[in-house]
């Protein structure tokens, strides 16, 4: 028998405005015992039918809804049906790469899901309770639609701590090497599969990679900050930069570096595993300048608490940043943090202007890549946002 949740009047209007996310407050009433990953009806106090979702009294997030206004059977054919869905919408973009995620939890109708593809292979996290319950379901409909050489499974520590979950990090289903090469926009990286931060590689910046390399003059000096394994300088250096200089404090990434500027034919590149406000510190005591600087941080905020310090930290790197730009250069500066927006890298980049006394212009605005979607009732899952700028001559 599946259980019935009583919402609030707050948790009812949030269900109405498609909001797929309950917190404990919002819950009027539980009928019975529930246990985590059960899954329940949601009502209004007035018995109106507001959904399905999955319930677990541990988390934050006590439920996560499945589909809205209606009752479904989370069975094998629900999972593989949305699971082909969300396929299907994404065939496109595997005429650009074969590297994409094919999963991205509530944005495709299944919370707590992540499904990257990297070629014949697939990396994915569980991260909640409620999709725990799905996993033999979620297996077997990637396996019927994708038909994968290898499935790994990546689930992300901190959200499964959450839910009170057991880390996993194993191969799943069939075979999965070390590391394979992908294809991206004709610009070739290892991933490695096992080791490699994430699913194994940032494929929610694909488009920015591709756009920012666009703007790329023969012999350009190049500045990839927060470099990972390279994604913007590896693109540069394919379209004719100069010279690369990629720094990241992370030490497992100077070999990929490597092995990328190996695979795409790339010479001239200086890798530096340090901490880049260190670094930038360093460099903006020097003459040395550059055409394109690419800053791309891990969140600094992972909640609106953070916000603040997230945000001096931003300055800092903005300001340093512009300082050693050459006039007429470029700037790619990215949150990957909800909480902080658009707005708030145009605010930082304005003050800095004000202090540096040129006049900035923003040349696009960029976003995170279509397979991980943005869905306008739930504002979080616009995420990575991001500006180039160019540095006007004065
Ligand atoms: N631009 C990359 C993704 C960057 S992810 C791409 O396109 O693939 C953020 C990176 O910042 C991680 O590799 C992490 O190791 C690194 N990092 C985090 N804090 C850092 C710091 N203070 N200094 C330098 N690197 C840092």
């Amino acid at each position: 028998m599946v259980k019935k949740v009583i919402l609030n009047r707050s948790g009812t209007d949030k269900i109405r405005s498609l909001n797929p996310w309950i917190y404990h407050n919002e819950i009027k009433k539980v009928s019975g015992v529930v246990e985590k990953g059960d899954v329940v009806y949601l009502y209004s106090p007035e018995g109106e039918l507001l959904g399905t979702g999955y319930i677990n009294p541990e988390s934050k997030i006590s439920v996560r809804v499945l589909a809205f206004f209606k009752k479904v059977n989370p069975d094998m054919d629900f999972v593989k049906d949305r699971v082909s869905r969300a396929f299907t919408k994404r065939i496109k973009i595997l005429d650009r790469s074969d590297a994409i995620r094919i999963v991205h939890s509530e944005a495709d109708g299944l919370p707590g899901l992540i499904v990257d593809m990297y070629g014949k292979y697939l990396s994915i996290q569980v991260n909640t309770a409620g999709m725990e319950r799905l996993r033999e379901y979620v297996i077997d409909a990637l396996v019927k639609i994708l038909d994968p050489e290898g499935i790994i499974e990546r689930s992300d520590e901190r959200s499964r701590e959450k839910e009170g979950l057991q880390t996993e990090n194993k191969i799943i289903y069939g075979k999965v090497p070390e590391s394979i090469i992908i294809n991206e926009n004709n610009v070739r990286f290892y991933v490695h599969l096992e080791k490699g931060q994430k699913t194994g590689f940032y494929l929610d910046q694909r488009i920015n990679r591709y756009i920012v390399s666009n703007y790329i003059k023969k012999g350009d000096q190049v500045l990839d900050l927060f470099s990972n394994s390279g994604g913007f300088g590896i693109y540069a250096g394919v379209k004719g930069a100069g010279d690369i200089t990629f720094v990241d404090i992370s030490r497992n990434v100077k070999p990929l570096i490597e092995k990328n500027c190996e695979l795409n034919n790339i010479k001239r590149y200086t890798i530096y595993r340090e901490n880049v406000f260190k670094f930038l510190t360093k460099v903006s005591r020097t003459e040395k300048k550059y055409d394109l600087i690419v800053l791309d941080p891990p969140s600094f905020a992972k909640n609106k608490h953070e916000a603040k310090d997230a945000l001096r930290g931003f300055k800092f790197l903005v300001s340093k940043s512009l300082e050693i730009l050459r006039e007429g250069g470029l700037l790619a500066v990215f949150s990957c943090s909800y909480h902080i927006s658009m707005e708030d890298l145009k605010k930082i980049t304005l003050d800095v202007s004000k202090n540096l006394k040129y006049s900035l212009e923003i040349v696009k605005h960029l976003f995170q890549d279509e397979d991980h979607p943005y869905l306008l009732n739930i504002p979080a899952s616009l995420y990575l946002k991001g500006l180039l700028i160019r540095k006007n001559e004065n």
